[in-house]
């Protein structure tokens, strides 16, 4: 199954799919841990993201597509993948579409990770993690308004979207996905 993950920063998306990539036994691809790392490496791409990763702004389109398709096409993500932050905006989905119809390996959906505003700035400002302080994260919230709530429309317009409410504990969250991605399998082949 190859499924996305999307949900403001805060919403705990990083936990619930790293769960719900072992619980399906796939790989679990996260693009700001994969631009974390190519910036620690300084590798060509590193460079040249790391302007952006540091204000809280996107990483070009291209950029991080090269990253994530040359991940994508590795023999391990074959049968199925947790997309973890990609992708974030409408062209990062036209064009993750266009590859997986390459492959003939469709998306199997979307999950929307749904939590208030102000949960979100409370679970943000105990986080602590360098790119967290408050200008940053008003950033990533303003960034992920504009550009990533776009693509539940794109989506929800393909009947991909599947909408999980975030509140709760994470063992909650991680029962309702459960159940989602179950309904999701038995309806997709
Ligand atoms: P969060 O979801 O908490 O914002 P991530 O670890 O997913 O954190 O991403 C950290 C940073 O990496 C983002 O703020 C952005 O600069 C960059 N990034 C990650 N994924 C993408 C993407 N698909 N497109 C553009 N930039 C990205």
């Amino acid at each position: 199954m190859q499924i996305v993950f999307i949900g403001p920063p805060g919403a705990g998306k990083g936990t619930q799919s790293v769960r719900l990539a072992e619980h399906l036994g796939v790989p679990h691809l996260s693009t700001g841990e994969m631009l974390r790392r190519a910036c620690r490496q300084k590798s060509e791409i590193g460079i040249q993201a790391a302007g952006a990763m540091d204000s809280g702004q996107l990483v070009q389109d291209n950029l991080v597509e090269e990253i994530v398709f040359e991940r994508l096409g590795r023999p391990d993500c074959v049968l199925g993948c947790i997309l973890d932050g990609f992708p974030r905006t409408v062209p990062q989905a036209a064009a993750l579409d266009q590859w997986l119809l390459g492959q003939g390996r469709p998306l199997s959906g979307a999950l929307e990770l749904r939590v208030s505003k102000d949960l979100l700035i409370e679970r943000l400002s105990s986080r602590g993690r360098e790119d967290d302080d408050r200008g940053t994260v008003v950033e990533r919230l303003r960034q992920y308004d504009e550009l990533t709530h776009p693509l539940l429309e794109y989506y929800g317009n393909r009947q991909l979207l599947q909408v999980i409410e975030g509140s709760g504990t994470q063992d909650e969250v991680f029962d309702r996905i459960r159940g989602v991605v179950a309904e999701m399998n038995s309806t997709s082949s």
